[in-house]
């Protein structure tokens, strides 16, 4: 029989094959060599510096569009991209928020609803990360209720001319491209647009307390002229951007989970080192209920992951199932992080450690693609066949 393994207390590992464990490792050690060391500090100043060299690198590794076949992207399994994600959001949420907005949403609609030139013209270049892509839903005055934007397109002869503002786009200001989507006269619809575009600008959100390390922007768009060509063809309504956020969602499962493992790995090594009454914190017993409580969230969390992840491959996921594992890991790792935070004491609110990096951090991560609350009405909506968002 093995041994039991903290890291692994239910050998989950056993359960991912050698090439979702290579996976693990090269994304590990991206994280490790690249962005581990420094992101306390970009986070303090509230910046991610060198963004593009960083998307090539990611490019290179295959992780951005990583679960999407042809036009230069990996054709992996959902289970394979999930593990790139725990490993990339335990290294903080703002990376795997990068390729989630560039892989799931921005190259996800153009590969799922774009035209044969839209993919070939956009994601090669997207997936060796040499053209980064942001996402354009929510407004200042629209988030959990997309359906009522007020982000306008309108034709004029064969071109299409957009007006309105996004708001809290990650990625926008250092975007070559946004995936935008307006109301036109057919319903809502979603445009390509080049952020060289006169009338397109992206000025970045500051003084955010979550997420630092991670651009995010407003999209003004004041008369934007597009051609004909710039719509995504094959879709209209709200399914288009629905679509989208369900692969990023999904990510999600894994991803907070990641960081969720940070937390106790954190918790695990600093209760085992540091002493108080004589003995390590470890020993004391309400510190091993914590802990224990952590690795049960923790491992859960990552057989959920595994279950969605493989009927995700199955053809068999549905949004509800997103839902339910969107709400349920990211609630939990915000549990875990506050947790950890408190075995680590005073240490646990410096960026001497990831904890709180990660608990600020998930804040946002239970708002974005979909708000707890928003999910959770998801599920009960399935559950009891009454919908229960607007009266
Ligand atoms: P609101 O919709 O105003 O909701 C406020 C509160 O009311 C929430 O708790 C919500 O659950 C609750 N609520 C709303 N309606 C109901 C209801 N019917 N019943 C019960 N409760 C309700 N968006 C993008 O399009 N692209 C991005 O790349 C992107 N990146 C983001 C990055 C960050 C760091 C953040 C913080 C947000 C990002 N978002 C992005 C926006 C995000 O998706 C929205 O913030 C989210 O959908 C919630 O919208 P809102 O903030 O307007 O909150």
């Amino acid at each position: 029989r093995p041994d039991f393994d903290p890291r692994d207390p239910l050998g989950i590992d056993d359960e991912l094959t050698t090439e979702q464990l290579a996976v693990r490792e090269s994304v590990r050690a991206l994280c490790r060599d690249r962005v581990g060391p420094y992101v306390g500090d970009w986070f303090e100043r509230g910046e991610l510096p060198a963004a593009r060299e960083l998307a090539r690198e990611l490019g290179k590794l295959g992780v951005l569009g990583m679960h999407l076949d042809g036009y230069g992207c990996a054709g992996m399994s959902a289970v394979d991209y999930g593990v790139a994600c725990e490993e990339l959001e335990a290294c903080d949420s703002g990376l795997r928020s990068l390729v989630s907005v560039q892989g799931s949403l921005a190259m996800f609609a153009i590969w799922r609803w774009g035209s044969e030139e839209q993919k070939q013209y956009w994601l090669p270049s997207m997936a060796a990360g040499e053209t980064i892509g942001c996402f354009g839903l929510t407004e200042p005055d629209h988030g959990s209720d997309p359906a009522s934007m007020r982000t306008s397109a309108r034709r004029d002869g064969t071109d299409w001319v957009l007006n309105g503002r996004k708001m809290w786009i990650t990625n926008g200001t250092i975007a070559d491209v946004a995936v935008v989507w307006a109301t036109t006269e057919e319903g809502i619809r979603g445009f390509v647009v080049p952020t060289g575009t006169p009338g397109f600008s992206a000025p970045e959100i500051h003084h955010k307390l979550s997420l630092r390390a991670s651009v995010t922007s407003e999209l003004v768009l004041d008369e934007v002229r597009l051609p004909q060509d710039a719509v995504l063809p094959e879709v209209v309504g709200l399914r288009g951007p629905l679509s989208c956020l369900n692969e990023a969602r999904y990510g999600i499962v894994w991803g907070a989970n990641g960081a969720a493992h940070s937390c106790l790995r954190a918790a695990l090594d600093y209760s085992t080192t540091r002493e108080q009454f004589g003995k390590p914190l470890a020993g004391h017993q309400l510190t091993q209920s914590k802990l224990a409580d952590m690795a049960v969230r923790v491992h859960n969390g990552r057989l959920l992951a595994l279950h969605l992840g493989r009927r995700k491959d199955e053809g068999k996921l549905l949004p509800q199932q997103v839902s339910f594992g969107k709400l349920d890991n990211v609630r939990g790792a915000l549990e875990v992080a506050r947790t950890a935070r408190t075995v680590l004491g005073a240490n646990g609110i410096s960026l001497e450690y990831p904890v709180m990096r990660h608990m600020t951090n998930l804040e946002s991560v239970l708002t974005y693609e979909g708000t707890s609350e928003m999910h959770a009405l998801t599920i009960g909506a399935a559950m009891t066949g009454v919908q229960a968002f607007r009266d």
